[in-house]
């Protein structure tokens, strides 16, 4: 865990989150400024900034929770269509350098077009 990594304080319980899921290696929580309802952040228990050094134990753990994650998302929203959305780096619009994966529920009216990409 990294010290002043607001993910690894949020999964310490230092920082408050409304939790999606949890087990030993995978965490996720609601995201505090939504792109649409139940927009949920998926994190590896360890700190590591980007996909490409996340240790394969790990990258197994979300592999394998994401889809589960997903469709509790789906069906506590109705949404029937989601987005995945990853970024690595800040020229890829990374804002916290730990590791997530975006989870977005999506809906024809949501406003944020077929074609959304982040900005
Ligand atoms: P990024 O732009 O790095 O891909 O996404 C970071 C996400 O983390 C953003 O959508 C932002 O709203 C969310 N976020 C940042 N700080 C917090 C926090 O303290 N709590 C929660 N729940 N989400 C956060």
């Amino acid at each position: 865990m990294s010290e002043n990594c607001i993910f690894c304080k949020i999964i310490s319980g230092d920082i408050p989150s409304f939790k999606v899921f949890e087990n030993d290696k995978v965490f996720a929580f609601l995201d505090i400024n939504p792109l649409s309802k139940g927009h949920t952040v998926v994190i590896p228990k360890t700190h590591c900034e980007r996909l490409e050094d996340l240790p394969e134990e790990y990258s197994s753990a979300i592999g394998s929770a994401l889809p589960k994650i997903a469709k509790a998302v789906i069906t506590g929203t109705g949404a029937l269509d989601w987005n995945l959305l990853q970024n690595n780096g800040k020229s890829a619009g990374q804002e916290v350098p730990h590791l997530h994966f975006h989870i977005i529920p999506r809906e024809k009216s949501d406003g944020l077009g077929y074609r959304w990409k982040p900005t």
